[in-house]
């Protein structure tokens, strides 16, 4: 994922990649990693943008079952050699004597922010059975089930709260 600076000019230039997943050291990704890039060259600095398209394999937070996860994500990143500009997310730095700009830290870092924090499989995923551990996406159990929610662990602490205030 390197481009020589010398084939980057001041028209917009294209560029494409493809990343085996191997390469990337992200255990869940699944797919290889396409990335298209285009790049123009204006000053000391170097602006790009283009999107990233890959797929991961993520294990769901309430079923433990595995699913896939599509990742189509775009991005605009300047590398720049000049150390006064100024500091952004979007900005990458070059030393001088860099003859080529390589990509895949970018995009690597970039797929790391795009694995969701909650990984579920679907929306509506019920989850494992808090008792027998059967899947209720798929089976049904005859445990006794109580419609738990968090909201009215809040209102017995409310309500608690206000009894000893009474007191
Ligand atoms: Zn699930
Ligand atoms: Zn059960």
């Amino acid at each position: 994922m390197k481009i020589l600076i010398s084939h980057i000019s001041d028209d917009i230039t294209f560029f494409d990649f493809t990343g085996k997943k191997e390469d990337f050291n992200i255990p869940m990704l699944s797919k290889d990693v396409q990335v298209d890039i285009s790049i123009y060259h204006s000053g000391g600095s170097y602006t790009s943008s283009g999107t990233i398209k890959t797929g991961f394999k993520l294990t769901c937070d309430r079923c433990l079952g595995k699913y896939d996860f599509d990742i189509n994500t775009s991005f605009n990143v300047i590398f720049t050699s000049e150390e006064d500009t100024v500091k952004d997310d979007h900005l990458m730095l070059l030393s001088p004597q860099d003859v080529e700009i390589n990509f895949m830290p970018y995009v690597r870092e970039t797929l790391i922010l795009n694995i969701p924090f909650k990984k579920l499989c679907s929306t509506e995923c019920k989850g494992l059975c808090a008792k027998c551990g059967v899947n209720l996406n798929y089976e049904l159990c005859s445990c006794k089930r109580e419609q738990y929610d968090p909201r009215w662990n809040k209102l017995k602490e409310l309500k608690k709260s206000l009894e000893n205030a009474e007191e």
